[in-house]
């Protein structure tokens, strides 16, 4: 049996036919545009391929909770055709395959896990740091899910008394983590992209300063076995080790080294699978439901 994979991204949509060995045979990339618009494009894909599941890693928030009248929709995002579109029950319906839905980065999570920087463990946390902040959470074995998905970009963090743009560019929360730390709100406050600041600018000590939070409060709330940092913004490879020394000052020895498994260099990680991660993950969610 072939297996579809998905990576539904707010600017383009990855489809992949992938076979039980994890092999990509196929692969074709479009530009993500309306849902009337988009949907037809990946439904034929996956049908002319004879997909006989399909595993679906979606930009979120996304409505994961069987119990709820609106599972399997995509949530508030600020792609407004795509709010409250019923992702999981027009691929169920137009393909008349097990389809099985998940956020983008808990594919991600999953991939990086049983295949990837995490592999062997009995979990890990994910994060990709880029346009948006996301993350994913794999706990004894399993995706972590609540009410819904844990939605780590928009921690809410105390602005350190150093930033320029304390106020943040969340239109939801300002000063989160992702209204902080995202590329585009290092752009907005630098005024120069990401990509061409030196690594001597004050926007690093600043980033990995908002990025040890995040990883100190990780380990606080749920002690994730390794920590996984991808995305754009860690392209810039100073940043980890920066961020792996100011994780333990904020945590002050209060964790016992246990805590950080045999090192710092080991516990915070780049991702194992680059650019495949995601892909991957919609994958191993295909199998999950076929
Ligand atoms: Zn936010």
């Amino acid at each position: 049996m072939l297996y579809g994979a998905l990576e539904a991204g707010g600017t383009k949509m990855v489809m992949a036919m992938i076979d039980e060995g994890g092999n990509q045979l196929k692969r074709q990339v479009i530009p993500t545009r309306t849902p009337e618009e988009t949907m037809p494009e990946m439904i034929q894909f996956f049908r002319e391929n004879k997909a006989g599941a399909l595993g679906v890693g979606c930009f979120g928030p996304l409505d994961l909770n069987p119990a709820s009248p609106g599972y399997g929709r995509i949530l508030s995002t600020p792609k407004l055709s795509w709010r409250n579109y019923p992702i999981l029950d027009a691929f169920i319906e137009a393909l008349d395959v097990p389809v099985a839905l998940d956020t983008d980065v808990n594919a991600a999570a999953l991939a990086e896990w049983k295949l990837g920087a995490a592999k062997g463990l009995n979990g890990c946390m994910y994060v990709t740091i880029g346009t948006g902040i996301g993350g994913g959470i794999i706990s004894n074995g399993r995706i972590l899910h609540g009410t819904m998905h844990p939605e780590l970009g928009h921690i809410l963090l105390q602005p350190s008394p150093d930033d320029p743009m304390p106020e943040g560019i969340c239109p939801y929360h300002q000063g989160c983590l992702e209204g902080l730390a995202s590329g585009p709100s290092i752009e907005r406050r630098w005024k120069i992209s990401a990509r061409d600041l030196p690594p001597a600018h004050p926007a690093w000590e600043l980033e990995s300063g908002y990025l040890a939070r995040l990883c100190a409060d990780a380990m606080l709330f749920v002690a994730p076995e390794r920590i996984i940092l991808g995305g754009g913004i860690m392209h810039q490879q100073f940043l980890l080790d920066a961020i792996r020394r100011k994780t333990a000052e904020l945590l002050g020895g209060y964790l016992p080294d246990l805590s950080w498994g045999k090192s710092r260099e080991e516990y915070i990680v780049p991702p194992a699978l680059g650019d495949h991660s995601g892909i991957l993950g919609a994958w191993l969610l295909s199998r999950q439901a076929g």
